[in-house]
């Protein structure tokens, strides 16, 4: 039976584009009937195997196992986050690049931070800040890719790392993550703004995910995910395995759950004393610390 990806559902169909050289058309399939018995359903991203039927038509016969699904948008598969900050306009805003990677990290995703419209950026010392920031988030193990959409510059170094991946942008709304992708895949259009261009509507509008397939392998997604960003469904206890560059360290630390607040031995807080993390990083993770417990207080 031949295997494919799905890269659209539309309307109760699963459009599925066929693996290997002999079938070139993506084929427009109905799910069987025992999927919604089961209360499961195909979601784009899934690899699946169909069978044909006499009309041209396909079904979904089997659902391979997912090895993610993220619900906005819904999407399986997903393997890596395009994480889409602005070096200005907005600015550039590493606590908010700090909670879309604790998010990440805990969803067990691969992330690239991209920063867009470098040609904005006219001044050396706020072009300094930012490449330091960028070498800061290296150093931890991010790549960081620096384009802008204007010039039609650096994305290209983004086609390597998304080969034979299903990735997903995030961001805030506004840092140029449907330019980019208009840059990548010209004719592409993040669905969010098409939908709020054409109708005049918010980005609450329901949305059709869709897969675009990129020139060098693999498939980005044109439509953003993780919009909303808040702690609820992550303990206190896990905030620092999120932070990459703690994590081997509070293995360490002299007590079993240590906060790496106010305990001695704390090898977290020695690593900041020696310089070996950074103070923006430490920052925020006492921020993020602080707002989870307000959190549960309330709740
Ligand atoms: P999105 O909401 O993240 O999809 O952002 P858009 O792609 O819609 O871009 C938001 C605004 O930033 C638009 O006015 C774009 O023209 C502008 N923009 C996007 N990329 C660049 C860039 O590389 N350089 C400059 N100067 N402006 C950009
Ligand atoms: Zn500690």
């Amino acid at each position: 039976m031949p295997e494919g990806l799905i890269v659209k559902a539309l309307s109760g169909y699963y459009y599925v584009r066929p693996d290997g050289q002999q079938m070139t058309e993506v084929v427009q399939c109905r799910a069987r009937g025992i999927f919604k018995k089961r209360g499961e359903s195909p979601l784009v991203g899934d690899r699946v195997l169909f069978s044909m039927t006499d009309n041209g038509e396909g079904t979904v016969e089997e659902i391979k196992p997912r090895s993610s699904s993220l619900i906005r948008p819904p999407i399986a598969n997903v393997g890596l986050v395009l994480l889409t900050f602005s070096v200005l306009e907005p600015d550039f805003n590493l606590q908010l690049l700090d909670k879309f990677l604790v998010h990440i990290e805990h969803a067990g995703l691969e992330v690239v931070i991209v920063l867009t419209k470098w040609d904005l950026l006219e001044d050396a010392a706020k072009q300094d800040e930012v490449e330091a920031s960028a070498a800061l988030y290296r150093s931890i193990g991010y790549p960081v890719v620096i384009t802008s959409s204007k010039q039609k510059s650096g994305y290209e170094a983004l086609f390597e790392l998304l080969s034979h991946e299903i990735s997903v942008f995030a961001g805030q709304s506004g840092v140029g993550k449907s330019s980019l992708l208009n840059t990548m895949i010209p004719g592409a259009m993040l669905e969010t703004n098409m939908i709020s261009h054409r109708l005049g509507r918010g980005k609450h509008t329901t949305r059709h995910v869709e897969l675009l397939e990129l020139p060098r392998g693999g498939y980005i997604a044109d439509t953003p995910g993780f919009s909303q960003l808040d702690f609820l469904e992550l303990g206190v206890e896990q905030l620092s395995d999120c932070f990459r560059e703690f994590k081997a360290l509070s293995e360490q630390c002299k007590f079993r759950g240590c906060t790496h607040t106010h305990e001695p031995g704390c090898q977290v807080k020695e690593a900041l004393e020696a310089g070996d993390i950074a103070a923006s990083r430490y920052e925020h993770y006492a921020l993020f610390l602080e707002e989870m417990k307000e959190k549960k207080r309330r709740y």
